[in-house]
């Protein structure tokens, strides 16, 4: 698909440039045989007539072949430079086009297979329990927890794919004053997590910013194991920080984590698609914020986002 579009893209760049370069070079030529048969024509009018003529019609009319060989010389030259210049240039211009197809590409291949798994699971579960001439009711109720499972999973994952598709459509999404000690104070609902907050008011989405909170509000509970010792802090000039005390993540994992469906293999908790962190970066993106991370493995982990 894109070999094709590089040499139509090719060819369009060497019909303009050679549309260019022809039309000059006719304008060259005119000009030049303009100039040489009007000198002709005033030697020839002189009166009185010079004893010999200096420029002869028969050189005149070779310096006007020589003329149009060169000019045809320069516009072949000319062609060779452009489709080769042009062939490259089509390359690099296509070049971001061709990866971003790669990317969605690659993202829609992640999301159906983190789609089939619980899909199969849920259709296995079925068709098993049909096939089971005697399920009794506590059986049957027992299969629709387990479906439940399967659906919820899929539910999870179908909304972080929407909000993906919100967050990076490039559309501008309304914005107030919020207040970022009120947004933490509603996540954390009753929650027990340590909270140090500071009134923080900042020109932001409301919704975004709950989702962006809830995000690493559920990592840092998550990966801290048993203790959940968790602490939320905002500080003004639109400064939220969320720490934990966990499992930390490794420097190979480090440079990864904001990435689509990236997962630690340490991370094997349930419903976990690898997908929170990349909405939490285009949250921060869409505010023009910043999101850091500073983390030891085996000693915890700190988000500090600012908005
Ligand atoms: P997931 O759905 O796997 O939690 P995320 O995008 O939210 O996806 O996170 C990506 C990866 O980053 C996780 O798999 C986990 O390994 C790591 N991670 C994120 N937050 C934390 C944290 N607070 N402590 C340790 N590891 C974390």
């Amino acid at each position: 698909m894109f070999t094709e579009a590089r040499t139509k893209l090719t060819l369009y760049y060497l019909l303009i440039i050679m549309a260019i370069s022809i039309f000059f070079s006719l304008i060259i030529y005119r000009g030049a045989t303009n100039e040489f048969r009007r000198m002709e024509t005033v030697q020839r009018l002189r009166r009185p007539p010079p004893a010999a003529y200096v420029i002869e019609p028969d050189i005149v009319h070779e310096t006007e072949t020589r003329i149009a060989f060169s000019l045809f010389y320069i516009n072949l030259i000319i062609f060779v430079i452009a489709g080769v210049g042009g062939y490259f240039l089509a390359g690099k211009t296509l070049d971001p086009i061709s990866n971003m197809v790669d990317e969605q590409k690659e993202f829609v291949g992640n999301a159906s297979h983190e789609l089939r798994t619980p899909l199969t699971s849920l259709k296995t579960a079925i068709e098993v329990a049909l096939r089971d001439k005697n399920l009794n009711l506590i059986q049957a109720k027992k299969l629709l927890i387990s479906n439940l499972e399967d659906v919820n999973k899929m539910q999870k994952l179908s909304n972080y794919l929407l909000e993906l598709n919100r967050y990076e459509s490039g559309k501008e999404i309304p914005m107030t004053n919020v207040d970022l000690k009120n947004i933490v104070l509603k996540v954390v609902g009753k929650t027990k997590v340590k909270t140090d907050l500071k009134k923080s008011v900042v020109v932001a989405n409301e919704d975004a910013v709950t989702e962006l909170v809830t995000i690493l509000l559920d990592n840092a509970l998550k990966y801290s194991g048993k203790n959940k010792n968790v602490e939320i802090r905002t500080k003004s000039g639109g400064i939220l920080e969320v720490e934990d005390k966990g499992i930390g993540i490794s420097k190979e994992d480090l440079p990864h984590i904001f990435d689509r469906f990236y997962r630690s293999d340490k991370s094997t908790t349930k419903n976990a698609y690898g997908l929170g962190l990349s909405i939490a970066k285009s949250i921060v993106e869409l505010h023009k914020g910043t999101i850091e991370v500073e983390s030891k493995l085996g000693k915890g982990t700190l988000f500090r986002v600012v908005i």
